[in-house]
């Protein structure tokens, strides 16, 4: 009997062939859950089902307003069950209990942003030079979406783009990464107890090159939003590229952490450590390149090193456990591979470069490494580690520190430390990244757009331009005085 994990049409249901998969904590290898693997033929069906809800529009016949206020109570929801759903994201992801409590607090504040701003959409009156036209700018929801995840932040991923799909009237297909189920089950549970309609939220559980593929070719789907790895979304915008579907791509990152030497020290290192190692590097704007300031670099790197060495590794209901697992051991593998290769290319180990020993054998750990001595073009300064990895770098001028920061084809986030503003705001400006900190690492809010320059993808989440991702801006144009043109002369009346 297949676990009923799949949520297709408003119905709980299993694979079409009885297909499930198990899910295991990375931290431990206990088995957290058995759910449904779906198939090729569950993604089409739940496409179809999305289709039908957006057109009987029941959904996206609604007032803005109207949606909005039912986010309101989705985020009201996702408060009062906080704590089931940060269990189950730790479960899944093996991440810190209290960093899973911090990812549902953020979740529940993106559905109320976009509630508040479902609720003050309008269209706009477009002055067409006469008083006998009236225009205007009607936006309209996109359609059906396909909504593709990764595993690092779960369900906050995912809810970038159902908080804004749902608030721009669009019906979605849900595929979350295979390895990090949970949450999402829990999500449609959700929607489904606060009466969405029938249809318009349905969740298909597996493979990204079975149901992934569907949800990204298919000529039912208008819209792809794609969060994963470069090469992923690469796949998917060539398939949505055949029925010339909508795309928004949030890729990977190679972010630079320039750190001048007018910096506050002690803030600078903290956050070197915070940028690099939160969630294990398994953060797609982890500050994975450090680029330091010559005068500095020696104390600053010694004492990164030394705080790096110290950090406490350990299992998600651990209380000193300061960083947790990586997602998989084929993720781990993939982790130490990167590292072998940057020292056989000529980069320094300082710390790091082994796998978690002891208790932490039982999980996929791997220690908080640093490498130096790096230089352009190695591979550990090209590809993402996106895991618990830094690069050194240093520079001796402003405009050095530019250019390392941009030399990447990725161009997600980056961060300046200087306690010169002017500085600071110079070299931010002069950064190719679609975030950049300033004094600080990591903070996003639902208020501000989010999303990558160069390879790093295509569109924006959050704040406004994040809706507008779900809309389609039609114009209205009524002319209220019709005339003859006379254009062309009616020639058999003359
Ligand atoms: P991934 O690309 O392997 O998988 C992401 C999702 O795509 C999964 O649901 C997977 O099943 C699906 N998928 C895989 N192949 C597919 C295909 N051919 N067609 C359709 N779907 C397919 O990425 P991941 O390993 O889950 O996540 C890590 C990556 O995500 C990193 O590169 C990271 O930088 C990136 N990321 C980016 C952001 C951002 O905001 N820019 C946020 C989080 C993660």
């Amino acid at each position: 009997m297949s676990a009923s994990t799949l949520f297709i049409g408003g119905t709980w249901t299993g694979a079409s062939d009885g297909g499930t998969r198990d899910i295991h904590c990375p931290a431990d290898g206990e088995l957290v859950g058995t759910v449904a693997e779906g198939t090729a033929d569950d993604a089409a069906r739940a496409v179809l089902a999305a289709r039908a809800a957006f057109d009987a529009g029941e959904w996206s016949g609604k007032s803005p307003l109207e949606r909005g206020s039912f986010l309101l109570k989705v985020a009201d929801r996702l408060r009062d069950r906080k704590n089931d759903f940060a269990r189950a994201e730790t479960l899944d992801t093996g991440k810190r209990l209290v960093e899973s409590e911090i990812d549902i607090d953020d979740i529940a504040n993106c559905f109320e942003y976009f509630g508040k701003l479902a609720g003050q959409e309008s269209g706009r009156l477009v002055d067409a030079g006469s008083p006998m036209v009236v225009s205007r700018i009607e936006y309209e929801p996109v359609g059906v979406c396909s909504l593709i995840a990764p595993w690092n932040y779960p369900l906050l991923q995912a809810a970038w783009k159902i908080a804004p799909a749902l608030a721009a009237g669009c019906s979605f297909v849900l595929k979350p990464s295979e390895l990090t189920p949970h949450t999402s089950i829990l999500m449609m549970d959700v929607l489904q107890e606060l009466g969405l309609p029938d249809g318009v939220a349905n969740l298909v559980l597996g493979d990204g090159k079975t149901v992934g593929a569907v949800l990204s070719s298919h000529p039912d789907v208008d819209l792809v939003s794609f969060t994963g790895g470069l090469e992923t979304g690469k796949v998917i915008a060539a398939s949505a590229a055949a029925s010339v579907k909508k795309v928004a791509l949030e890729l990977g990152g190679k972010n630079p952490n320039i750190v001048f030497a007018d910096a506050d020290f002690d803030a600078a290192l903290d956050n070197a450590l915070n940028a690099a190692f939160v969630h294990s590097g398994q953060v797609c704007s982890a500050g994975a390149r450090l680029i330091v300031e010559e005068s500095i670099a020696e104390k600053f790197v010694d004492e990164l090193v030394r705080r790096a060495g110290q950090i406490r590794l350990g299992g998600p209901f651990d209380p000193d456990a300061e960083t947790g697992p990586l997602i998989s051991a084929a993720h781990r593998d993939k982790v130490t591979a990167y590292v072998d290769k940057g020292v056989a290319e000529g980069a320094r180990l300082r710390c790091g470069g082994a796998w978690g020993t002891g208790d932490l054998e039982k999980g996929f750990y791997y220690l908080p490494t640093v490498l130096d001595q790096v230089t352009s073009g190695m591979s550990v300064l090209v590809d993402e580690a996106f895991g618990p990895v830094v690069t050194v770098e240093t520079f001796t001028s402003e405009a050095e520190a530019v250019k390392l920061g941009n030399d990447t084809h990725y161009g997600l986030a980056g961060a300046v430390w200087s306690q010169d503003a002017g500085k600071s705001q110079r070299v931010a400006r002069a950064l190719r990244h679609g975030t950049i900190w300033i004094n600080d690492f990591h903070p996003y809010l639902p208020q501000a757009e989010w999303g990558g320059f160069g390879q790093s993808g295509v569109g924006r989440e959050l704040g406004p331009t994040g809706l507008a991702e779900y809309q389609e801006a039609k114009h209205v144009y009524q002319n209220i005085d019709p005339q003859v043109t006379g254009w062309f002369a009616d020639h058999a009346a003359a």
